[in-house]
């Protein structure tokens, strides 16, 4: 079905085209008549199956031209307020409906300039929204639609109290929208007094890593991890590569190296200026910067067409930040190859991330790579680890999820032979075989080497 039978108006269809779309994707497909009936809606899509596009051309189409505040759009992070404005803006090129991003980390002369003039729809981060709010320079009184993206992060984000605040201060009459990779139970509770009788959309299984990403580990010891992503950067065909560290210090440091090695980096972490943030995400979508190193937050929802590798140089701390990982890569319809750099330690996360997505996941071997031994070492601290049970580390990652037939990592050694680890395998006597790098996978406690040793 082609976005004209969908009912959008002229203008809008203009703004599509001109943004050279031809066929809406599921979630528009979906979701496109249920905001324009004037529904509420959850949808839980990842990001990258065009969900801005989804909300954002019904919403443009119900409110037709230019008139009071009456649109309130809230994201997790400046980066997204500022894409998410950005598309708003190019759909609306063709009305006389006026957007403005409000977010942190910049001055607010320009925001309130914009604001002065009168807009139709604010795309905000809550909590420079709120600044506003305070001084009386936002009003929400005609908010008549409240669109709340991103709800998952921003609920981890902390940003709890200061949302339902923000609901609290919206007109009661109006059409809220929660869009959110996953559904868990803090939103639907979230959700059940935001919203009013919702239809519910599903795209896909939202914990899914998406088909046109091909994704691999590469187990390395920890101290070799460097060195294997220089090796990785020099093989592989890249046109512009996400690498992703945990910590902001890490992203600095993994950023110096390559940038030693010569290679044109951005980084992108809550520490850097907002105009850094802007330079480095420009600098890296004109492909000024062919890598650019960033942590979860920062990167959340980032939209670069084009990014052909990502490179987990830290295991993801929680399963669904992989999903949202290797979403920057094969964004609508693209293909794109993700690596995730594996030591003992990470087992328990493996772990986690293979039940999460409900698949294993090869393992790779660089061939020509000359690789030190692995040595097994502790995992992280409990208190990280969650409630996993010490002592449980022998037996593989899969207990129990949903298990796909797996290709044991093309080129890779080991593996091969029966299956073990139901369960978690008992006090690190079992091992499963499913894999080369479970070998590795930590047998008891120490390890062997002494001591927790993070390379962070
Ligand atoms: P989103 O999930 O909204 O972040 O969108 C992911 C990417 O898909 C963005 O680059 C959009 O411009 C692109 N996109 C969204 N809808 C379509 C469509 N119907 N056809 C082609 N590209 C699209």
């Amino acid at each position: 079905m082609p976005f004209k039978s969908l009912n959008l108006s002229e203008q809008v269809l203009r703004g599509v085209e001109a943004a050279g779309y031809t066929d809406p994707t599921p979630i528009q497909l979906r979701a496109i008549p249920v905001v324009l009936g004037g529904g509420d809606l959850i949808a839980s899509a990842q990001t990258g199956t065009g969900k801005t596009a989804a909300f954002a051309l019904p919403v443009l189409t119900r409110l037709a031209t230019h008139g009071r505040t009456r649109v309130l759009v809230l994201e997790p992070t400046r980066e997204l307020a500022a894409q998410v404005e950005t598309s708003f803006r190019n759909f609306a090129r063709f009305t006389d409906i006026r957007t403005v991003a409000v977010f942190g980390g910049v001055g607010y002369g320009a925001q309130r300039s914009e604001l002065k003039r009168g807009v139709d729809i604010i795309v905000a981060t809550p909590g420079r929204l709120v600044d506003y709010l305070k001084t009386g320079e936002i009003s929400l009184r005609d908010i008549n639609i409240l669109i709340l993206d991103e709800v998952d992060r921003m609920l981890d984000m902390g940003f709890l109290p200061t949302v339902k605040d923000i609901i609290a201060r919206c007109p009661r009459e109006r059409q809220t929208l929660f869009f959110s990779a996953t559904v868990p139970p803090e939103i639907a509770a979230v959700a059940s007094f935001a919203l009013r009788n919702p239809a519910k959309i599903e795209i896909g299984v939202a914990r899914s890593v998406t088909d046109s990403v091909k994704h691999a580990l590469y187990p390395v010891a920890a101290e070799q991890k460097f060195e294997l992503l220089e090796a990785l950067l020099a093989k592989i065909d890249f046109d512009s590569v996400i690498v992703f560290s945990r910590t902001k210090h890490g992203a600095d440091k993994i950023a110096r190296r390559l940038k030693a090695a010569n290679h044109s980096v951005a980084v992108l972490h809550a520490n850097r200026s907002q105009n850094q943030r802007i330079e480095a995400l420009a600098g890296f979508k004109s492909g000024k910067y062919e890598v650019m190193v960033a942590t979860d937050i920062a990167a959340r929802g980032i939209d670069v067409v084009g990014v052909s590798h990502v490179i987990n140089y830290d295991v993801p701390e929680k399963p669904e930040d992989y999903v949202h990982r290797i979403g920057r890569t094969g964004r609508a319809q693209a293909v794109g190859d993700a690596f995730t750099l594996v030591s003992p330690e990470n087992a328990g996360d493996i772990r986690d991330i293979q039940r999460f997505i409900g698949a294993k996941i090869p393992e790779l071997r660089l061939e020509g790579f000359v690789y030190a031994p692995i040595i097994a070492r502790p995992e992280q601290p409990s208190q990280q680890r969650g409630n996993r049970g010490g002592g449980q580390r022998g037996g593989g990652y899969g207990s129990g999820g949903p298990r796909q037939g797996h290709g044991q990592g093309r080129g890779q050694s080991g593996g091969g032979g029966s299956r073990q680890g139901q369960g978690g395998g008992g006090g690190g006597q079992q091992r499963s075989s499913e894999g080369g790098w479970n070998r590795f996978g930590a047998s008891g406690s120490g390890g062997g080497t002494g001591g927790a040793r993070r390379d962070r």
